[in-house]
């Protein structure tokens, strides 16, 4: 059984790499076991089809150096808080026993992201109820240590600004890996759309130079705790050390 030390849950396939790719590599990079899983396949998006985003998210994998990446395989653009869905999502929590939950804000404006955070925090919660655990099977309790978020749409103040020059590089080719996406989607996309194609590698680089000036550095990623920061804490752990 695969074991990870952070397990980020994000909507889409692409969500992890463009919201936290960095923090990832970060993660990655100081000896972490990162793993991710998607909550849908993508298969609602304007452009490419589900096996072209398969085989995408496995190029970013790669890139990423991910340890585990699984699919929840709940409908794109529909995703919904079910019983169901956050049990499967508590089981697979208590079979990975990641110490780090990294997922979406949970009031970002996409439903999708916004459900998904959801899940991730009822999912989180439920990880570490005995009973559950005896009646749902699979392995005993074990609730994360920490469930912290990543930013996609919604800005906030983050607890913490990760410095990404180091990996920034590695992090620009994650995202590259979603080639179908960064296509433009032909007449009538002018580039403009909330998050459509040829702008979001700018997007992602104007947020990332904007946070690492915040941090008097080149390139930042925001993570936002919900709850005070112990300095026993996996993102502490972790990251604390500077990269290289
Ligand atoms: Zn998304």
């Amino acid at each position: 059984m695969t074991e990870l030390d952070v397990l980020l849950i994000a909507a889409h396939p692409d969500d992890a790499e463009i919201s936290a790719g960095g923090t990832i590599l970060r993660l990655v990079d100081a000896g972490a076991r990162v793993g991710i899983l998607d909550i849908t396949r993508g298969e609602m998006g304007t452009r490419g089809t589900p096996e072209d985003r398969a085989a995408e998210a496995a190029k970013a994998t790669e890139v990423l150096g991910l340890a585990w990446r699984g699919n929840l395989e709940q409908p794109d653009g529909r995703v919904q808080v079910t019983v169901d869905a956050r049990e499967r999502l508590a089981k697979h929590l208590r079979e990975l026993r990641p110490e780090l939950v990294l997922s979406h804000h949970l009031d970002d404006p996409h439903p999708d992201h916004e459900a998904s955070a959801r899940l991730a925090k009822e999912a989180w919660y439920l990880s570490g109820l005995k009973q559950l655990a005896k009646i749902t099977g699979g392995p005993d309790a074990k609730r994360p240590a920490q469930l912290a978020h990543f930013q996609s749409h919604t800005q906030f103040e983050p607890t913490f600004i990760v410095d990404i020059e180091p990996v920034w590089e590695r992090k620009r080719e994650a995202v590259l890996a979603y080639a179908t996406q960064l296509e433009p989607a032909g007449t009538g996309d002018d580039g403009k759309h909330f998050l459509y194609g040829v702008d979001i590698l700018e997007r992602v680089e104007t947020k990332a130079r904007a946070y690492g000036e915040r941090i008097g550095g080149r390139y930042g990623e925001p993570i936002l705790c919900r709850e005070p920061v112990s300095f026993a804490s996996p993102l502490v752990k972790w990251l604390a050390s500077p990269a290289g």
